[in-house]
């Protein structure tokens, strides 16, 4: 396989958002047309090798590589966003995070019954924010088939957390 252009530009970024946090900033990738386009590309690949019906973001940076993919697989994007960002009717799905919880919501017509959904995200760190995005897309009835992402903090042991999403990350730290 030709080399991952986007694992040099990830860029560390210590003590962010707090202390003890090593920040991985995507930024330059994006600045990057020819890396940010494998990325899209692989990933794209993916999704439709496993039979994805809708491409699903997790806001927000996986908007940012999830709505490429969706149109370079000319299937539909729905959004995972944030409590209290969403418009329509509405359902809610929270998740624990190492300190508090945190909330998602998906509109109650995002999806169609029975359709295969491939999950979008930046990055795979505890799994709690791609677990709560399954349990979204299942209870809209849905069918998760995968969950893509560039980067995989596999100390944080992610995958142990999910142990029934197919899970693939294009890179690992
Ligand atoms: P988790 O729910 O723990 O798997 O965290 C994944 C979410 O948090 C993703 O949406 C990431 O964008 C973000 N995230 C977690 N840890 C980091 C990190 N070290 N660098 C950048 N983003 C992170």
């Amino acid at each position: 396989m030709a080399e991952l252009l986007a694992r040099a530009l990830v860029r560390d970024v210590p003590d962010f958002p707090k202390p003890g946090i090593l920040f991985k900033d995507i930024t330059p990738i994006l600045e990057d047309p020819e890396a940010f386009q494998q990325v899209v590309d692989l990933l794209s690949e993916d999704a439709i090798a496993k039979g994805a019906e809708v491409i699903v973001g997790i806001e927000s940076r996986g908007f940012l590589f999830g709505t490429p993919m969706a149109l370079q697989c000319k299937l539909p994007f729905a959004m995972t966003r944030k409590l209290g960002k969403l418009p329509f009717e509405r359902i809610t799905e929270e998740y624990a995070l190492e300190y508090g919880t945190n909330t998602v919501e998906m509109h109650v017509d995002a999806l169609k019954p029975g359709q295969k959904a491939y999950i979008v995200d930046d990055l795979l760190a505890t799994g709690g924010t791609a677990g709560a995005a399954c349990r979204l897309v299942e209870r809209l009835g849905g069918e998760v088939v995968g969950f893509g992402c560039m980067i995989e903090l596999t100390f944080l042991d992610g995958r142990a957390a999910l142990p029934n999403l197919p899970i693939t990350a294009l890179m690992e730290f």
